[in-house]
C-alpha cells in the first residue's frame, strides 16, 4: 500500500504558504509506516519544532489501474474519508530552500491519519463538506468543490506516473487553516458532519 498526496490543491492554501497555484497537480508520496495505528495517539517527532495539521479528503482505490483516463476514473475508487497530512514545516522549508525532497517533512512515521472510510455513494464527492476541529474549535473547514484538481484528475494524473493498487490511498489536498499542534491536542476530524477519527497528540 502506498500514499499518494496532493499538494497546493486548494487556491487559498497555496497562497497561505506563499506558494504560486500550480498549473498541474503537485505530488508526493508517504509509505504505509506513515500512517497512525487506530486508536494511537500521534507523537510529534523529536527532529521537529513545527508540526502542522493539514486536512484532507482521502479516497480508497479498489482496482488496479494505469494511466487511467479521467472519464473513467470514478470506477477506480470505492471509499472516501477524512485524513490529516501532518507535516513537520520546518524541516520541509529547509528542504524547499535547499531544493531537495520533502520526504523527512511528510512521509515520517505517523505522519498520516485515515480516518473510518465510507462508501463513496453515500456522499457527493464534489461536493462534499469537511472540516477539522483542534480542542473542539474548527480550525480548518471547506468543500471540494474549491479543489483545483478534482479527485477523477487527480487519479487521471498520477496513475501516468505510478500504478494504482487496491488498498492504494489518495491525499488531495488541505484548504487554508493549516497550523501548529501541540502536545495534549486533540484533533477530531469530521466528513459531511459525520465525525471519522479522533487523535490525540503526544
Ligand atoms: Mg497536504
Amino acid at each position: 500500500m502506498k500514499i499518494i498526496c496532493v499538494g497546493r490543491n486548494y487556491a487559498d492554501h497555496a497562497k497561505e504558504l506563499n506558494n504560486e497555484v500550480p498549473k498541474e497537480p503537485v505530488i508526493f508520496l508517504k509509505p504505509e509506516t506513515a500512517v497512525v495505528p487506530k486508536k494511537m495517539p500521534f507523537f510529534i517527532p523529536d527532529f521537529s519544532e513545527e508540526v502542522h495539521y493539514e486536512a484532507e479528503v482521502v479516497v480508497r482505490i479498489n482496482r488496479l489501474g494505469k494511466h487511467i483516463q479521467e472519464e473513467f476514473a470514478h470506477k477506480y475508487y470505492n471509499q472516501v474519508t477524512l485524513g490529516v497530512d501532518f507535516t513537520a514545516r520546518d524541516v520541509q522549508q529547509k528542504c524547499k530552500e535547499k531544493g531537495l525532497p520533502w520526504e523527512k517533512a511528510k512521509a515520517f512515521d505517523g505522519s498520516a491519519i485515515v480516518g473510518k472510510m465510507i462508501d463513496k455513494n453515500e456522499l457527493d464527492i464534489n461536493d462534499l463538506n469537511f472540516h477539522l476541529e483542534v480542542n473542539e474549535k474548527t480550525v480548518q473547514s471547506a468543500n471540494t468543490s474549491e479543489m483545483l484538481f478534482s479527485v477523477d484528475k487527480i487519479i487521471a494524473y498520477v496513475s501516468k506516473y505510478f500504478t494504482l493498487k487496491i488498498g492504494d490511498l489518495i491525499f488531495t489536498g488541505t484548504p487554508a487553516g493549516v497550523g501548529k499542534i501541540y502536545k495534549n491536542d486533540s484533533i477530531k476530524g469530521f466528513l459531511s458532519e459525520r465525525e471519522v477519527f479522533t487523535v490525540n497528540v503526544k
